[in-house]
């Protein structure tokens, strides 16, 4: 085989890049670790972790982000800023493309994570950034005795609308279903807090409002039909996520929805190339998950390496 920049190329510097860039190191493969943005990943704009394992008093995205990123550059692996465009992933040489530079590795682990969705109406372009977030932890601290709205109902959702509680007056939670998803502890949760106010059945239709940023958003109760607009000045939203894999997506098996599809060794339908995270098809989509779908991509791309060299 021809020589490669390196044994092993990680794309994404989230919890599942972070974590197979320990494993790598240890497995002492040479390896890359590569992340378009800030290290951290989604994770990042989480206020409080209280369902990863070794912290008992629970922990923020950032300081659990900061603690991995030492962990995995104490092993020698520096996170590189660089973002992947598209690669070619047809030989045994894994050719990546990045805006400045091409690479070359002997295998590739896709921890590209995720991307919020939106919810597709008008106004939220418009307001993106003047009211219109998905960040609680960034943004919610603007809102201070403010009245804001959050749409979504599942576990981000309701962690971040608990956390916008501390700012905000009050949180109108608006959910397109009669029962929210998120964990039993959150919900009661959400049910005890008398500054939020959960809007059933209803979906948000647009965001309104001038130069200054949101003014309200319009509601439609989606059993009634019936439009109502409430008076925001914040509009939060946590609707689902969609899956980073634009620049391999003729290069691997993607499923319906655009996630990498993976067998139980986190190997997609190339030969050397893994996927770990967010970006996979996965019924859990965690910080758990994430690091443990990486252990094992890790693992599996050294014992391929191996049957490379042998
Ligand atoms: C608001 C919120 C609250 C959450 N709360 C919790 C919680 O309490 N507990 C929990 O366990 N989980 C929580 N999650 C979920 C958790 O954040 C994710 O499951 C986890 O971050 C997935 O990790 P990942 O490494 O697979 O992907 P990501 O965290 O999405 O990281 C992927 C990384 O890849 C980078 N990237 C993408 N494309 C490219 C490219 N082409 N080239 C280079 N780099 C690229 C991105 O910039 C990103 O940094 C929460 C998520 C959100 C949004």
């Amino acid at each position: 085989m021809m020589p490669t920049d390196y044994d092993l190329v990680i794309i994404g510097g989230g919890p599942a890049g972070i974590t197979a860039g320990i494993y790598a190191a240890r497995a002492q493969l040479k390896t890359l670790l590569l992340e378009k943005a800030a290290p951290g990943g989604q994770i990042l704009v989480s206020d409080w972790i209280e369902n990863y394992p070794g912290f008992p008093e629970g922990i923020s995205g950032a300081d659990l982000m900061m603690k991995m990123a030492d962990q995995v550059k104490r092993f020698g692996v520096s996170i590189d800023s660089g973002e992947v465009k598209s690669v070619d992933l047809s030989g045994q040489i894994k050719k990546l493309f990045l805006t400045d530079r091409t690479v070359t590795a002997k295998a590739i682990i896709i921890a590209t994570g995720a991307s919020p969705k939106k919810l597709g109406v008008p106004g939220e372009d418009e307001f993106y950034g003047k009211g219109v977030s998905t960040c609680a932890t960034c943004d919610g601290p603007f809102f201070r005795d403010s009245v804001v709205a959050a749409v979504g109902g599942g576990d981000s959702a309701v962690q971040e609308t608990l956390f916008l509680t501390r700012f905000a007056k009050k949180v109108y939670l608006i959910h397109r279903r009669d029962q929210l998803r998120a964990a039993r502890i959150l919900q009661e949760r959400a049910f005890a807090n008398d500054k939020i106010e959960i809007i059933w059945d209803s979906a948000v239709t647009q965001i309104n409002g001038s130069e200054a940023g949101v003014q309200g958003v319009s509601v439609r109760n989606v059993k009634t039909g019936q439009i109502s607009n409430l008076a925001v000045e914040g509009c939060f939203m946590w609707v689902g996520i969609t899956p980073n894999t634009a620049f391999i997506k003729d290069a691997v098996q993607l499923d319906a929805g655009g996630f990498v599809v993976v067998n139980a060794k986190m190997e997609s339908s190339a030969p050397g190339v893994y996927a770990a995270g967010d970006v996979r098809n996965t019924p859990l989509r965690q910080v758990a998950t994430a690091v443990g779908d990486s252990a094992i991509a890790a693992t599996e791309a050294a014992k391929y390496i191996e049957t490379l060299e042998a």
